[in-house]
């Protein structure tokens, strides 16, 4: 999965220093991260970008308090820092663009692209807490830990994280799989199983539920199907959308009548053990799910 990326490992515990010149620097513009122009994903350097970041003036708290200087610290992969500047984008220059980050999860090197996309995650919650959301004055960096303050109220924001669950239903020797409604297109001819890109039931845990009752109230929103003998498989951090990812398997508990939800779902269908398509490149705890189920483990 993404965040797999043994022997490296990933550091998130809060630094105020300053970049080394050989620390990434992450900078964004629309959704896409500033990289050189390559097929594998090689983000600039703080001494790469120091040139063109000389004649910014900003006085935006987010950046005048960033404890590293005007930098923030984001995270580590090994000893190998990811800095950025939240709310500021240069023009790419010569050898570089701005790479749209949802391609990110077909790209190599992974740990790189891991310290990328949490760098995304986190430039983002940045972004887009500039303000204050009980009095609107702009907010600061805290200085003593990731979080934002606000200098007139005093109120403190944490990054934030959505916790969703992922769903493998069982049938016998199906699996019930989706195809979300961006996709949804009812006079197309539908290809293949074993060529169809499937999804899982999943979505966000609501306040005040555990991770199993939004399992049961998701598959019964969904596709009107209860569940039972529910097991958690595995969790996994997905910066595509700023998640945390429970993985449950359970199996379907009487009537297997699919009643679809097609605000969300273009298709929920039952597909056979071996006409899965085969997911094991794949970097999702979705498609590791779907993979357990075809090769037999459970
Ligand atoms: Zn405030």
């Amino acid at each position: 999965m993404l965040h797999e990326i043994a022997p490296y490992q990933y550091h998130i515990e809060f630094k105020t220093e300053d970049p080394a010149p050989d620390d990434f620097l992450c900078l964004f513009q629309d959704g896409k991260i500033l990289a050189r122009e390559t097929e594998e994903l090689s983000l600039p350097t703080a001494a790469e970008m120091e040139p063109y970041l000389t004649g910014l003036s900003l006085d935006a708290p987010l950046f005048t308090t960033a404890p590293g200087g005007r930098y923030t610290f984001f995270c580590s992969i090994d000893t190998r820092n990811f800095f950025g500047i939240p709310g500021v984008s240069v023009n790419a220059p010569e050898g570089f663009y701005y790479r749209p980050t949802r391609e990110l999860r077909m790209v190599t090197p992974q740990h790189i692209v891991y310290g990328a996309m949490m760098a995304t995650q986190l430039n983002l919650w940045y972004v887009t807490h500039a303000y204050c959301g009980k009095c609107g004055k702009r907010n600061g960096h805290s200085g003593k830990e990731r979080a934002l303050v606000c200098p007139d109220c005093g109120n403190v924001i944490y990054p934030q994280i959505s916790p969703s669950v992922i769903i493998g239903i069982k049938n016998g020797n199906k699996l019930l799989c989706t195809q979300y409604n961006p996709m949804h297109n009812p006079g197309a001819r539908m290809p293949h199983p074993a060529k169809r890109s499937y999804a899982l039931v999943a979505g966000y845990i609501e306040s005040g539920e555990t991770p199993e009752d939004a399992v049961r109230r998701e598959t019964m929103e969904e596709v009107g199907i209860r569940v039972k003998n529910l097991r958690y498989y595995k969790s996994q951090p997905w910066p595509f959308s700023s998640s945390l990812l429970l993985g449950y398997t359970c199996e379907v508990d009487g009537d297997d009548t699919i009643t679809l939800e097609e605000d969300e779902l273009s298709l929920a269908e039952w597909v056979e053990r071996e006409d899965l398509p085969d997911r094991s490149r794949d970097i999702s705890l979705t498609s590791e799910i779907m993979e357990t189920f075809r090769t037999g483990k459970w």
